[in-house]
């Protein structure tokens, strides 16, 4: 199936995404400096594919898939990170266009670095479902284009805001829906004892957790503090949401009007 990965897309020839390399690798290159400058004094960031590393559908076990809303920035969404790294796990995250800058943009790379998978949440988090194609199309595009200007590739799956979506949503993106089982850790009333135990009661095989590395949110970065190695203990994988689609041999299919909180639905 057409796998996605952090730099590149090995088996892009699948879908519409343009192809950036034919290898499995892909260079970033994260200066601006003009073509006829040192070499010595080019630096670039590698993202290697991690689609290399997926086994075959039937050698998984239980799967999950983390998942991060609302970044990126430099504070909450380098803490999620860092807790990931001490934990040797990847998650997904789906970052809204208008926090894409200068500072963020490396954040971006250290999350697909790492293995992570960067998707899109829109460029302005606005509801989409009272939106006009044109509005529909410019929202879509210009993330996709700050993401594959970030990481090297454009993403496969779509978090709407606010789960709102319409049939003309479905008509004119392009990519997967996802959804997920919340704990409203939006919401700074919810504590972190009660957003671990309803991320842990709603844990299931194929299941898509939705979380949020908004800044300021620390009582998730404790709460997956808590989360992550119960869910090992439990026997559960950590994967991107590529893989966990193809762990579970389910097929991209854009087309369908579908919104996925677990795989298969
Ligand atoms: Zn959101």
């Amino acid at each position: 199936m057409a796998a996605g990965c952090a730099g590149g897309d090995s088996s892009a020839s699948q879908s519409d995404v343009p192809e950036k390399a034919n290898s499995s690798e892909i260079t970033a290159d994260t200066t601006t400096a003009p073509e006829s400058s040192e070499p010595e004094q080019t630096t670039t960031t590698k993202f290697t594919c991690t689609t290399a590393q997926w086994k075959e559908p039937q050698e998984y076990g239980k799967v999950i898939a983390l998942t991060f809303d609302d970044g990126p920035n430099t504070t909450t969404t380098n803490e999620v990170l860092d807790v990931l790294e001490e934990n040797g796990i990847v998650a997904s995250f789906f970052v809204i266009g208008t926090n894409i800058n200068e500072q963020t943009v490396p954040v971006m790379q250290r999350a697909a670095a790492m293995g992570c998978e960067i998707n899109s949440h829109s460029m302005t988090h606005s509801y989409m479902n009272g939106m006009k194609e044109e509005e529909i199309t410019a929202e879509i595009e210009s993330v996709n284009k700050l993401i594959e200007d970030a990481v090297g590739s454009v993403p496969k799956f779509f978090r709407p805001p606010y789960i709102a979506t319409s049939g003309r949503m479905y008509r004119l993106i392009d990519q997967t829906f996802i959804s997920g089982y919340g704990c409203n850790d939006w919401d700074s009333k919810v504590d972190v004892k009660m957003r671990v135990e309803k991320t842990l009661e709603q844990a299931e095989d194929g299941a898509i957790i939705l979380l949020h590395d908004a800044a300021g949110n620390y009582q998730t970065v404790e709460a997956i503090k808590q989360i992550i190695p119960e869910l090992k203990a439990q026997g559960y994988e950590f994967v991107t949401v590529s893989e966990l689609f193809h762990a579970k041999g389910v097929e991209l299919n854009p087309d369908l009007m579908t919104i996925y909180s677990k795989v298969p639905q």
